[in-house]
């Protein structure tokens, strides 16, 4: 486990260095800006929706590491995906974050990456910040914070 926890941690770091589908989204149909005092974590998430499929999705901001390559893996793992699925994901990584046994979320892929959040309670606002946010941006919300 521990090579696994170390390659992890790697693609966090990796996502925090070069974050995906960075930038402000032309075009983009909502965005809403998500903000953790905890941390002082201040992301922009933009979304591009068809027909209730997520065709774009970027994001913009600062913060920790963590609040960073959520974001980013968060982008990567949405496009395609139907509004349902957005659902079901989120509510499989808040629970990938939150519980402690630890029991795999199938579906996630390589949201798994932030499965280690888990033991560090105060790092979970981090890496759901960005979930909070699109959350927000598709019920046509200006702005969340995890507060
Ligand atoms: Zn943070």
């Amino acid at each position: 486990m521990a090579d696994l926890r170390e390659l992890y941690q790697e693609v966090i770091f990796d996502h925090y260095k070069r974050p995906r589908n960075f930038h402000r989204l032309t075009g983009a149909d909502c965005f809403a800006e998500g903000h953790n005092p905890l941390c002082g974590d201040r992301i922009t998430v933009y979304l591009k929706t068809n027909d209730g499929v997520i065709e774009d999705v970027s994001f913009e901001g600062s913060g920790c590491a963590i609040s960073t390559a959520s974001a980013s893996l968060m982008t990567e793992v949405l496009k395609g995906r139907t509004l349902a699925d957005v659902e079901s994901l989120f509510e499989g990584f808040h629970a990938m974050v939150t519980d402690g046994d630890g029991s795999p979320h199938a579906d996630l892929g390589k949201l798994e990456v932030l499965s280690g959040v888990r033991e560090f309670p105060a790092r979970v606002k981090c890496a759901t910040l960005a979930w909070h946010t699109l959350n927000a941006a598709l019920r046509h919300q200006a702005s969340v914070s995890t507060e």
